[in-house]
């Protein structure tokens, strides 16, 4: 889910489940829906309009779901954490289990993280 990204994450996370970095090798798969995921890869810091979905769309998954905060505005703000639409990182508004740093992260590091809730 994007909660204000400037879609730098989003050009890496392609580049994780590209034919470079594959991540549906390890099982891994990108959903449409919240109701058929594992967990949620959250990218950007949350925006004040985002926040509402960001907590919605964790109630629309099964439990447990795993919360993945990707990249620096999601970990900790980044760039725009004194922005005035921000309400600040993931973690601010839904738990989080796992960070995964860097402007954007690199395609390596989202599969890493990605394998060590559900993949192999
Ligand atoms: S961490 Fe960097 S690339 Fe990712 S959304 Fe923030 S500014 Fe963009």
């Amino acid at each position: 889910m994007d909660a204000g990204s400037c879609n730098g994450c989003e050009v890496e996370i392609a580049n994780a489940f590209g034919p470079v970095y594959d991540a549906s090798r390890y099982g891994i798969r990108l959903v449409a829906s919240p109701r058929h995921a594992d967990a949620l890869l959250v990218t950007g810091v949350v925006t004040a309009n985002m926040a509402g979905p960001l907590e919605r769309t964790l109630e629309a998954a099964p439990r447990p779901a795993v919360v993945i905060a990707c990249g620096d505005c999601a970990v900790n703000g980044g760039l725009v954490r004194e922005g005035f639409a921000v309400v600040g990182p993931v973690t601010d508004v839904v738990p989080t289990d796992l960070r995964v740093p860097g402007c954007p992260p690199h395609p390596d590091e989202i599969v890493a993280a990605l394998r060590r809730f559900g993949g192999r």
